[in-house]
């Protein structure tokens, strides 16, 4: 392969690797990110639906969580509200027994639980969400009662009559058997809203009876104690109904067992029910209701009795409140677990999406950012363009390495691009003198300059070393060689800077000028005619010589038909300046001397006549 022809290949290579490239699917269904972003959009919405699935139950647990532990504070209250009603009783009681000796204390005793007792109901509407009509009853039968109490209480001692206090005393029953229809209705909202708090709304509600009936059977008896009167069989009857249903409800209960916990504070409350209501409240009851029945002369007052009972009773409520406050702490810890595993989801759930939204980033920015930079390099390298800065090195091994590969891509195009270059270069020089050989000169003939009239004009000067053969065969070629060397060092300076200056062939060289300036060609090649014929080349071995050459000039275009002409023309004119004596300059006017023989043909006038030569 010629390197002419191995020039328009590469070429013709290079132009197809960069229509390859440019032709790279980027952004069409092949595409890698569209795969990673479709791929990224179906994982982001299996896990938000996954999440909203996970998180909406944990959000239902938690609300539910909440809602049970309100509601239960809420029944707390209602149930201690109850308490604090049947609690009143005691005190007043105590009034009604009066007998004159502590009236002041126990009125302000009264006086006290009678505002704990209000202060307890106004609570109700706001901290549990007791509507407020459906605490009407309640109110007035307290009202009622109170007034009752006051009125009876009002009377002297030895006037008060048996069924006056105990008229008294039932109407303060009733303020507390209202008030069930408002434990009723929590207890119903709570059960219905979660079926899992029917077990300790019941219970809490056992207790709460419990002890609203053991206040009720020292209640039952207090108005013959009261008034120092025997105690009638209607109260002792209705006192032991009570008694049984005291002893249903613990039966109920079932102690340790039904209340489910092995709580020490329960266990403590048990037996402390046991040992105090059980065991000395009802003792004093029964010792009571015996002296009752047998005469009517009680060992204590209604005050004594009431002091003495109630303290049974404490244990009975710190059973009931106990109770409450660890289903309370219970669904606490509940209630925190469903807003632990709320959280939890929640965290987990964002931090997926932040990966997944990270890592189409850490894609974009990591990967297909730089495989971008690295395709405009690449096409940046096939079209040979400048240079562009390449992108700032990579994090990621894998692009560093792929700008590794394309810096090294670049150096040894760059080292080819002038290898290249120095193989066209050594093709097109002759490596004798180092001018431009003839191939070379040939495509700078053949090739179009321009289009427009004179634009392709051309002046040849064609050089032949007169009898050079002669050189050679007396000096030998080495300085043979040299002297082709010298002329071209002496010709050399003379030409002007756009001027071409080949070696055409063994001892004949060219000179093309562009331009139509034949006079000028003409000025040139005697001037050279002439210098050469005054140089004296020394051999090697001091030898000196003198050596002249002729020429032949024309005047013609470039370009592929053209050309030949032109050379063809200066030969012409060379072989006529060989043909007049040598050591002259001919040229020739005509574009086409060949088509026009006998047009007149100039000679050189300051060449000096020769002895004929020898034809070329
Ligand atoms: P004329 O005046 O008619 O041109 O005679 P000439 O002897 O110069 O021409 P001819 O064509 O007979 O001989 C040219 C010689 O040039 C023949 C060849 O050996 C010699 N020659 C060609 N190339 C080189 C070269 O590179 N080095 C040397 N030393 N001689 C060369
Ligand atoms: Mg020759
Ligand atoms: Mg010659």
């Amino acid at each position: 392969m010629t390197s002419r022809s191995a020039g328009y290949f590469g070429a013709f290579l290079q132009r197809l690797k960069f229509r390859l490239l440019r032709s790279m699917p980027c952004g069409d269904d092949h595409s890698l990110r569209r795969k990673l972003l479709i791929g990224t959009g179906i994982a982001l919405v299996c896990t938000g639906i996954l999440a909203t699935s996970v998180i909406g139950s944990a959000l239902d647990d938690y609300r539910r969580a909440r809602q049970n532990l309100s509601g239960l504070e809420s029944y707390r209250l209602i149930l201690e509200t109850a308490n604090l009603l049947s609690a009143e009783r005691g005190p007043s009681n105590s009034v009604l027994g009066d007998v004159g000796v502590t009236h002041g204390a126990l009125r302000e005793r009264l006086t006290a639980f009678r505002a704990k007792s209000d202060a307890i109901l106004d609570q109700l509407p706001a901290s549990a969400g007791v509507p407020r009509d459906l605490l009407a009853p309640t109110r007035a039968q307290l009202q009622k009662g109170r007034q009752e109490v006051d009125r009876v209480a009002a009377i002297p001692r030895d006037l008060r009559r048996l069924d006056d206090v105990q008229s008294v005393i039932e109407s303060m029953f009733d303020v507390v058997d209202i008030f069930q229809s408002v434990v009723a209705w929590k207890a119903s909202a709570l059960t219905t809203q979660n079926p899992e708090l029917a077990a300790p709304v019941m219970t809490g509600r056992m207790f709460g009876e419990l002890r609203e009936y053991g206040g009720r059977i020292a209640s039952q008896i207090m108005a013959p104690i009261a008034v120092s009167q025997p105690l009638p069989l209607k109260n002792l009857v209705d006192s032991n109904r009570t008694r049984g249903r005291i002893l249903q409800l613990w039966h109920l209960a079932g102690g340790r067992q039904v209340v489910g916990h092995d709580d020490r504070r329960l266990s403590a409350d048990l037996h402390d029910v046991e040992m105090m209501f059980f065991g000395e409240g009802l003792g004093i009851l029964d010792g009571l209701v015996a002296e009752g029945r047998k005469s009517g002369n009680y060992s204590m007052t209604a005050d004594e009795f009431t002091v003495r009972f109630v303290k049974t009773l404490k244990p009975l409520e710190r059973l009931r409140g106990d109770f409450l406050d660890i289903t309370i702490e219970r669904f606490t810890v509940l209630r925190n677990g469903a807003l632990v595993t709320l959280a939890v989801t929640v965290t987990i759930t964002t931090i997926i999406l932040g990966i997944l939204a990270g890592l189409l980033v850490a894609a974009q920015r990591f990967v297909f950012g730089p495989l971008m930079r690295a395709r405009e390099a690449v096409i940046v390298l096939a079209e040979d363009r400048p240079t562009v800065p390449y992108p700032e090195p990579h994090h990621a091994t894998e692009m560093r390495r792929l700008f590794d590969a394309i810096v090294i891509l670049r150096r040894s195009l760059a080292e080819r691009a002038s290898l290249t270059k120095e193989l066209k270069q050594q093709a097109e020089t002759d490596g004798l003198t180092g001018l431009m050989n003839r191939g070379a000169l040939d495509m700078i003939g053949e090739r179009h300059a321009g289009n427009r009239a004179g634009e392709n004009a051309a002046c040849l000067i064609l050089m032949d070393i007169d009898h050079f053969k002669a050189i050679n065969d007396r000096y030998g070629h080495l300085e043979g060689d040299h002297v082709l060397k010298e002329c071209v060092r002496m010709v050399r300076p003379m030409l002007r800077p756009g001027d071409i200056f080949a070696r055409f062939g063994g001892e004949e060289f060219v000179i093309l000028m562009s331009g139509d300036d034949l006079a000028g060609a003409n000025a040139l090649a005697k001037r050279i005619r002439a210098a050469l014929e005054a140089h004296e080349f020394v051999l090697s071995d001091g030898t000196t010589l003198t050596v002249t050459a002729s020429f032949g000039v024309a005047k013609g275009n470039l370009g592929q038909l053209a050309w030949r002409q032109l050379v063809e023309a200066a030969d012409a004119a060379l072989y006529r300046a060989k043909s007049d004596g040598r050591n002259c300059v001919c040229h020739s006017q005509q574009l086409h001397p060949t088509l026009v023989p006998d047009l007149p043909k100039g000679r050189d006038a300051d060449a000096p006549a020769r002895k004929p030569a020898a034809a070329r």
